[in-house]
């Protein structure tokens, strides 16, 4: 029978292989390694050029191999059905990561590491996924007609045309980039994306306690950044339009948490009515106790959601005539509730409204988020 050639290395990789079938060889010669360990101070060389410009505390390494080294390790594992057989990745995973760990003085993380070097022996050079950095917050919003995020322009669909000036956005400035901005900048990030826990219309400001937000950072160069710092600038150049507080370092589960919660909300409503308003129709709205309502997808929202009935939960209103026909509204709410067609029944696609249990066609001028729970 014809012995297996191996170098002293991988014969001990192989330690199950009997050794009377194992012909000593050179690593040049070996089909196990094919001299890949020879590379190692050079591999080591390209990793530290390339993740020099990156802050990480924690690391992890990964291997790609030629495939005639990868089908020679899969040959002997089927031959000796060795299906524990330490691989020769986990090698040399192992004897540069220990390496650098020593010479760096960060750890290995096999969980969750905060940059993947991916050493590829095939194109002789080294890949990085840098996790991104996520950090949590609440922010309010005080302008009106500032969308919390970028929306593509509807005429070009984002390509950029005569219409939004070659921005291909629908709307000017974003609340997403007033916030991000200093934060892109400050973590050197490729680009940034922005998770609202649900997002308020975009004439709606946002009040009280504020709206739950993650703020993902796409390949930061440094993860070490000044939140409390970063929220002050945010806040000073943002007076009067928008405000950030909370802040905290998080992880991309929370993006998950935040857009699953379930959060009831509470808005003021300034809403004009077709006719005066008497003090017999504010008892009526002031009787609303957790009224179930059925909401057909809004008129203002058929492109872009289902066509179907919601069932949501009004809590509470409470009435007050600001005029003769203005009233301010305050409702809390079932998260997902359409408030401005539970005012004016939109068409009759929501029942009961406020105009249906009134009598009289009432519409929502103006809407603010006061509190959201949670
Ligand atoms: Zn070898
Ligand atoms: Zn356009």
């Amino acid at each position: 029978m014809e012995k297996i050639r191996l170098c002293e290395r991988c014969t001990k990789r192989y330690s199950r292989i009997p050794k009377e079938e194992i012909a000593t060889t050179n690593e040049k010669e070996c089909p196990a390694c094919r001299n890949i360990f020879s590379k190692k101070k050079e591999m080591m060389q390209l990793v530290e050029k390339t993740v020099k410009e990156y802050e990480f505390d924690n690391f992890l390494l990964g291997c790609i191999l030629p495939d005639k080294i990868i089908d020679f390790e899969t040959e002997m594992i089927e031959k000796y059905e060795h299906e524990d057989q330490r691989s020769i990745k986990q090698d040399i995973n192992q004897e540069i990561g220990s390496e650098f760990e020593k010479r760096w003085k960060k750890e290995v993380n096999f969980t969750n590491p905060e940059i993947m070097i991916i050493l590829d022996y095939i194109g002789n050079k080294v890949k990085l996924q840098i996790k991104p950095v996520y950090i949590y917050g609440r922010y309010n919003k005080y302008e009106r007609g500032l969308p919390q995020t970028k929306w593509p322009c509807r005429k070009c669909r984002g390509r950029g045309c005569k219409q939004c000036n070659n921005t291909g956005k629908q709307y000017g400035e974003t609340l997403e980039e007033l916030v991000a901005v200093p934060f892109v900048e400050a973590s050197q990030a490729k680009n940034e994306s922005f998770h609202g826990g649900g997002r308020e219309d975009i004439d709606a400001v946002m009040l009280g306690t504020g709206r739950p937000f993650v703020l993902e950072l796409i390949d930061p160069k440094i993860r070490k950044i000044d939140l409390k710092k970063l929220e002050k600038v945010v806040n000073e150049k943002n007076k009067d339009r928008v405000a950030i507080h909370d802040l905290e370092f998080t992880e991309k589960k929370k993006v998950v948490d935040i857009k699953a919660a379930k959060h009831d909300k509470t808005y003021i409503a300034l809403t004009r009515c077709s006719e005066s308003i008497t003090n017999s129709d504010i008892a009526k709205i002031n009787k609303i106790k957790d009224m179930k309502l059925e909401q057909y997808t809004p008129k203002r929202v058929e492109n872009r959601r289902a066509k179907l009935t919601r069932e949501r939960t009004v809590y509470y209103v409470k009435a007050e005539r600001v005029e003769r026909d203005l009233l301010k509204l305050e409702i809390k709410a079932e998260t997902g509730t359409y408030i401005k067609e539970f005012i004016s029944s939109d068409n009759g696609r929501t029942k009961p409204s406020i105009t249906e249990i009134i009598g009289k066609p009432c519409i929502c001028e103006a809407l603010d988020v006061i509190n959201i729970e949670g």
